[in-house]
């Protein structure tokens, strides 16, 4: 039997709970793996001066696959997301959201298989950022008026959104690459062309450009905001979208709320080398130690790993395994239960006790 070598993040909040939730699951499937376990977040702030120190990102460079729990990043201060950090010093450039409807789950929509392919580098998310009253600031609404003779007024504090051809082509590869792979049928780009030429524009422009070399997959394109209502209206007519960092990230969220909510959202972040799987919500700070969430959106998270390493057969015995249970809507947490004080709830740890069962019954 092959033994994995995997860097294990168990993050904060929620994270301890649920990843452990994870690491008995995947060893109950019978996939044997190494976990380099590896803190990183708040306490690792505290405790070392940095969310994010070097060592995580060595360990992930060197197994080239990583399990991460969710990361809380406070507001408005000098703390770095680790989470976008660790995307952008790995090249995680793609970000990768199923979203499929599971029979039992509370939503209205029975249907829904959509895949979000969101750009993980780019956009409003650079990092690039001029705070009010700075200095380099006020030069920089200096420079803008000069250039555009458009007017920033002084007090302003300003965002980049930079968007390349080379980011562009290649995360609207990475989701025809990733359709033409899984059966899919339909690339869909997401963008505000009409109103941002330069960036937006840029995508749309590139996007349509690299359909061209993909005539067996149907492509066209959305504008954000259309896009919002028709995936609320008609979300079944959509197959892989492939949009900017920013839409992808509020599109996501929006995706995991058709399904039944962040509870049952995975997701991974997918460079040409490494790859970190992670749920797509956040550390839900409020619940930590309460043995309460759901553990489902990181186990989602865990068998698109178990696919990337190769461990196709203990991912599907899991995949049913969370089916059945969500089917039969008795051994699931509190947001999968018609009301969130639901007494019959049970917690994070008896969600995974259940699954083992289940995997090898
Ligand atoms: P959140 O996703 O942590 O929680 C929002 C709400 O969703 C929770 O209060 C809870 O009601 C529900 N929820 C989330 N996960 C759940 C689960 N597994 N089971 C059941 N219910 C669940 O979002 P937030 O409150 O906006 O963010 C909290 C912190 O997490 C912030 O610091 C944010 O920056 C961080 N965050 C981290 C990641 C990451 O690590 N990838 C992603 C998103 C947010």
């Amino acid at each position: 039997m092959t033994t994995h070598n995997i860097t294990l993040i168990p993050g904060d909040g929620v994270g301890p709970e649920i990843t452990d939730a994870v690491v008995r699951v995947i060893a109950g499937a019978g996939v044997s793996v190494n976990w380099d376990i590896q803190h990183a977040g708040t306490d690792v702030f505290e405790a070392e001066g940095d969310p994010l120190p070097r060592r995580v990102i060595d360990s992930i460079k060197k197994n080239k696959v990583a399990l991460k729990g969710p990361v809380t990043t406070p507001v408005g201060t000098g703390f770095r997301s680790v989470n976008v950090t660790l995307r952008q010093e790995l090249d995680l450039y793609a970000c990768l959201r199923p979203c499929k409807s599971y029979e039992g789950a509370r939503s209205v929509y029975p249907n829904v298989d959509l895949v979000v392919v969101r750009e993980n580098t780019e956009d409003l998310y650079a990092g690039i950022e001029f705070q009010k009253d700075k200095q380099e600031t006020l030069q920089l609404i200096d420079f803008i008026k000069s250039k555009t003779n458009k007017s920033i007024l002084a007090d302003s504090g300003i965002s980049i959104k930079p968007i390349s051809v080379f980011g562009t082509e290649r995360i609207v590869r990475f989701a025809f690459e990733y359709a033409r792979k899984n059966g899919r049928k339909k690339v869909t780009s997401v963008h505000k062309a009409n109103i941002m030429k330069h960036s937006d524009g840029l995508f749309l422009d590139v996007a349509n450009n690299v359909a061209k070399s993909y005539p067996d997959i149907a492509y066209e394109d959305r504008i954000i905001d259309n896009m919002c209502m028709q995936l609320v209206q008609k979300p079944e007519l959509y197959d892989v979208l492939v949009l900017p960092n920013l839409y992808g990230d509020i599109v996501s969220d929006l995706a995991a709320g058709l399904i039944g909510g962040l509870g049952l959202a995975p997701g991974a972040n997918i460079g040409s080398e490494m790859a970190v799987f992670e749920a797509t919500h956040g550390s839900a700070p409020k619940y930590k130690g309460l043995n309460k969430v759901n553990p489902m959106a990181m186990m989602l998270s865990a068998i698109m790993m178990l696919n990337y390493i190769g461990e196709r057969d203990a991912a599907t015995r899991l995949d049913n395994a969370i089916a059945s249970i969500i089917k039969e809507g008795k051994h699931v947490t509190y947001d999968m239960k018609p009301t969130p004080d639901d007494p019959t709830a049970v917690g994070t740890k008896e969600v995974a006790d259940e699954i083992i069962r289940r995997i090898n019954g």
